[in-house]
């Protein structure tokens, strides 16, 4: 019986293996396509000052409007472009789409607006990087001030003296820097010091639920380091009253989260900093 059980289960696991190779191929090609195609969008998720109530910022998030699955999220595609190297054009598009979203902003007179982008390693990584991004600030006429790239910390610490090489070059040009998911990437004190960055976003699992103190320590205890360091601190994924109430409490300069607005299209985030609408007290 023992024996019948071992085979089945290798069958199942060589089955499910097949499955998700297979899927793992048709997703490599047809995310391609749909770069060229088009199929690929960006929302944009307001990031609110907490002192003034203003939105100063907005995160670009990219989505995959399918003809056929619909609005796929990227946790779904994203590793696979990683893996592929589909990423380097993908987010070549981002920082593009996004360069066009702050010219057509400051047309509108928003001025000192910052669109920021997530940066995958594997982009940090490329030659010319910061010369091709330079060369796409300048096509646009954005002032690289109004770009803020985020790259996570686990992804920084993979190979943090590449990684330290390569955010000088960036830093030199001018834009804003950012570590992603902050807490979760094991970052040694004496790289976090080089880094030249110049904010910390907390990654969105210590803020869980307000009750629980072991989180807010953290909590607490980034937005100190942070500071220490001179550096912005940003808040991600905030959902309630009591956490940012929280936030303000302990100094946190930043937050974005569905409590005060999803991800949104162009348009709608044109319409609601132009309205200057605000976070309440
Ligand atoms: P991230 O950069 O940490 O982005 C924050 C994620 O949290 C977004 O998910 C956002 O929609 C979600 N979120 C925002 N507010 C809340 C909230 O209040 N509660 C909860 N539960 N979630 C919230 P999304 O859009 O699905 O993106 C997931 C991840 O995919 C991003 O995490 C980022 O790492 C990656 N990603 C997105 N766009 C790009 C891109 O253009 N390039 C690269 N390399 N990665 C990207
Ligand atoms: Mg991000
Ligand atoms: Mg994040
Ligand atoms: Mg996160």
């Amino acid at each position: 019986h023992a024996k019948t059980l071992g085979k089945n289960n290798f069958q199942f696991f060589s089955e499910e293996l097949n499955r998700i190779v297979h899927d793992q191929l048709l997703l490599e090609a047809s995310l391609s396509r749909a770069i060229r195609d088009h199929e690929m969008v960006l929302g944009y998720q307001p990031k609110v000052d907490l002192r003034s109530g203003k939105v100063v910022g907005a995160e670009a998030l990219v989505r995959w409007r399918h003809p056929v699955d619909g609005m796929i999220a990227p946790d779904r595609f994203i590793p696979v472009a990683e893996e592929t190297g589909l990423i380097v054009p993908l987010g070549e598009w981002v920082i593009d789409e996004a360069c066009g979203a702050l010219k057509a902003m400051g047309m509108l007179g928003i001025e000192d607006f910052v669109i920021s982008v997530n940066l995958s390693a594997r982009q940090l990584r490329q030659r010319q990087f910061a010369d091709r991004l330079a060369a796409t600030l300048e096509r646009h006429g954005v002032d690289p001030r109004q770009l803020e790239l985020e790259v996570t910390e686990s992804q920084l610490m993979d190979h943090p003296d590449d990684a330290l090489a390569a955010l000088g070059e960036l830093k030199a040009l001018g834009v804003r820097l950012s570590i992603d998911d902050f807490g979760t990437g094991y970052s040694s004190l004496s790289h976090l010091q080089k880094f030249p960055v110049d904010y910390i976003k907390i990654d969105r699992s210590f803020l869980g639920d307000v009750g629980h103190d072991g989180h807010l320590v953290i909590t607490r205890a980034i937005i100190a380091l942070g500071h220490n360091l001179k550096l912005k601190v940003i808040a991600e994924g905030v959902e309630t009253r009591e956490q940012l109430a929280f936030l303000r409490k302990h100094g946190c300069d930043e937050m974005q989260g569905y409590y005060f607005s999803p991800a949104l299209s162009k348009e709608t985030l044109q319409d609601m900093v132009t309205r200057d609408t605000r976070l309440p007290d």
